[in-house]
Order: C-alpha cells, then structure tokens, then sequence
C-alpha cells in the first residue's frame, strides 16, 4: 500500500466520491494524524478540532493512556463472544456502574445500538412489570430528536433528511414538544400503556437546544408520578462534555435508564451502554438481547481507560469554566456583530446560531473560512455552527480558539 502513503487531499477525496457511498458531506480536509486538541491534515497542515467526532473524541486524539490499554489489550485478547466470558468485561461493568451510581451495565458498541438496547428494556418492563397489554406499550419521544440511525430510531425522527423513503415506520411513538412540560404531562396523563420518556438532556444535532432550567427535573417528576421510565440519551451529552460527569446532573436528576457511547470510548473504539437498576434490567434474560462484539475486552479495557481520564484530568470541571469562558467572550462578539445572532451551550458543548436562512450557505463558508484559518467544526441544520472542542483544552488555546473564530466572522462580514 505504498501508493496510498502519497496520497493528496484531492486524491483521497476523489477516492471516497468515486468508491464510498454518500452518506455524508465532509468538508473538504483530508486528516492523518491527531494528537490533544489537534488534527493535521496529509499535507501537514494543523488544526484546531472543534468538532471532537461529535463529542467522541473528548479525551483528545489518541490520549495515551486509552491508546496503551487498547494496544496492551488488543495484543492479548481482543474477541470472545458472549458465548464465553472474558477477564475484562465484569472489571468494566463494575468500574461503569460505580461511576454512574447503577445496579447493572448491558455493554454495546454504537450510540444507536444502546438507544435499540434502551427502547427493548424499556418496552419489556413495561409489559413484565407495569401490565401493559401486549404491542401496546408506547414510548414519548421529542421533536427534533436525535438518537441515530437505524430503521426503529428514524421511525421516530422528524428530520425528512434522515427518514424520508426508508418507511414502513415502527410503531408505538408519541411525539412532542421538547422543553414542553405541559405536553409531556399530556402525554402521560390518561394513557397507562406510556412506558418510557426517551429524551436527550440537551438537544445536539438539533442545534444545541439547552432546555429550561428545570426541565428535565420536572419532566422526572412527572414520569415517577405516571410510573414511566425517564431514559436519557448521553450519547453526546455525557462524560463531562457540558461541565458534568452527565448532563442530567446539572439537575441532580437520576434517569430510571442512561443511554451512553461516543466518548465513553475517548474516540479510540466503539464503545456504547446502557445502565439500570435491578429492577429494571432483570428484564433482559439470556437469548432476549446480545451483540457479538458487545463487551469485549478491547471495548472493556478502553472503557475503563477513557472514565479515568475524565476524572484524573478533571475534565467536567475545565469543561465548565472553559465553556463559561467561551461564551462570555463570544457574547461580546455577538453584540457587535450582524452575521450572528447568539451563541448557546452548556460547558463545551456550544453553537452560534448565523443570522441567515438553513438554506444559505453562509454557515457552511465560514467553516470552510475557519478551515483556512486552522480551525475544523462543521454546520447543522444550515444556519448553525457547533463547537465542541476536547475538553483537554487549556485556556490559553481556548483564547487563540476565540481569536480565530471573530477574526474569521469578521472577515467574512466585510
Ligand atoms: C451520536 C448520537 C447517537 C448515535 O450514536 P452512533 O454511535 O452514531 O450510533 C445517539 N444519540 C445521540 C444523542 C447522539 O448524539
């Protein structure tokens, strides 16, 4: 493979056009290397990440101590199935569930498969422990979700992108107004066959959405008044990306079933899970649920690794004051400028919203703009920008972050 060691970025993403299906419109940066904060390109040009694989990647590119222990453990054991056990997985699942204050972990691999894996627990307790008819358990879900991308989870997606031609839906979803306390009480408020709440604690793909303070207390409360499971979607949220270990905390809320991947592998190997107590999990009996490559001892051992990180280095805590930081000095940008209109978040998760329609392409330049300028995040939803740098971040990055994010927009206004 020698040839492709010389490959340019226009050769690699010729490549991908021609032989890769086109699933996703990247933005034209071809990377080879990642180290912290940082990604370069294969001409060896650097750039701040502001995207962190959507929040995967939010020990840094190739943490050390992740990339040792998946090396170490992937020279000594990497697969058995679950036909077997391995000498890594129970260490994961207990280090997991003291972490997170639950009974029991059910290890998988895709954000999406945990969500899968969420909706069976879900849909089983409520026919085996809350006595709801068969086929007619229904789980509330909200509009402008994100949970992923299989045929179940689009079913329930009001994003035409993402569901459009890929019916017959699944069935047994009530759809309602995120940050809607009244609709979600409406939902639940004369129909006992409502088993499960399926929320995301702040909406990411959608755009950044930070809901109400006291929402999702509030919507808590009300699931333990009608008996229904309150099952929050960390996928993107969790391991301290908003300045918490989970950003149910901010609220003190403990969800019946938490929902947790892309960082709890720190980007290194695919890692998901879903935690519960007892009383919930004990639904899930042998043959009713699996995954061949679920909880194997590469996952496991990276699992463990990327938890340490987060709490050895103190990330939920630089996430909160470097996500202050960040919007206390985009807000004076934002009162002096016309091109955007707010900027929102919670700890480093973060979006400015630009002041042109979803159709523009005005969100899409300045993040070709900032490309040029050493800087990767990449628009959602048209007129809004995310920025989720790893939280391994230090201040003073945070500060040549700021400065190339203004210089850039301003620039831009002309
Ligand atoms: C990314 C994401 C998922 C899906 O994760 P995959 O690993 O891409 O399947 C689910 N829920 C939320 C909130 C996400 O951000």
């Amino acid at each position: 493979m020698a040839v492709l060691e010389h490959l340019t970025s226009q050769q690699a993403i010729d490549l991908e056009n021609k032989y890769g299906a086109h699933n996703y419109h990247p933005l034209p940066v071809v990377l080879s290397r990642g180290e912290g904060v940082y990604v370069w390109d294969v001409e060896g040009k650097k750039y701040y990440d502001f995207l962190s694989a959507y929040s995967a990647v939010n020990q840094g590119h190739c943490h050390p101590k992740i990339v040792g222990a998946m090396v170490e453990q992937a020279k000594t054991l990497t697969l058995t199935s679950r036909a077997f056990y391995n000498d890594m997985l129970g260490n994961f699942e207990k280090y997991a569930t003291t972490t997170f204050g639950f009974d029991k972990l059910l290890p998988m691999n895709t954000g999406a498969e945990a969500v899968e894996t969420a909706l069976k627990i879900c849909r089983r307790w409520a026919y085996r422990k809350k006595n709801v008819p068969e086929n007619q358990a229904k789980i509330v879900v909200c509009e402008n979700n994100f949970h992923g991308r299989t045929t179940t989870i689009i079913s329930f997606s009001n994003d035409p992108v993402a569901n459009t031609d890929y019916g017959p839906y699944t069935e047994g979803f009530i759809k309602i107004e995120y940050d809607n306390l009244s609709a979600l009480e409406n939902a639940l408020q004369g129909n006992p066959h409502v088993a499960g709440f399926l929320v995301e604690p702040i909406q990411g793909e959608a755009g950044v959405y930070v809901p109400s303070e006291g929402y999702l207390a509030a919507a808590k409360a009300l699931c333990e008044k009608y008996n229904v499971l309150f099952i929050a979607d960390e996928v993107q949220t969790g391991i301290a990306r908003t300045g918490k270990l989970l950003a149910v905390d901010h609220e003190n809320v403990k969800p019946d079933i938490l929902i947790l991947g892309k960082a709890l592998s720190g980007g290194a190997y695919p890692v998901s899970a879903v935690l519960a107590n007892d009383s919930i999990m004990e639904v899930i009996t042998p043959g009713s649920h699996g995954s061949t490559f679920g909880g194997n001892p590469v996952a496991a051992a990276v699992g463990i690794a990327a938890l340490e990180v987060v709490k050895e280095e103190g990330l939920a805590q630089n996430a909160e004051e470097l996500g202050e930081l960040f919007r206390e000095e985009l807000n004076k940008f934002v009162a002096t400028s016309d091109l955007v209109l707010k900027v929102r978040g919670k700890g480093l998760l973060n979006a400015i919203v630009i002041n042109d329609s979803e159709e523009s392409s005005t969100a899409w330049d300045i993040c070709m703009a900032l490309k040029e300028n050493g800087l990767l995040a990449k628009p959602t939803h048209g007129n809004i920008i995310r920025f989720a740098p790893p939280l391994v971040m230090n201040r003073e990055q945070l500060m040549d972050c700021i400065s190339i994010i203004t210089k850039t927009i301003q620039d831009f206004e002309g």
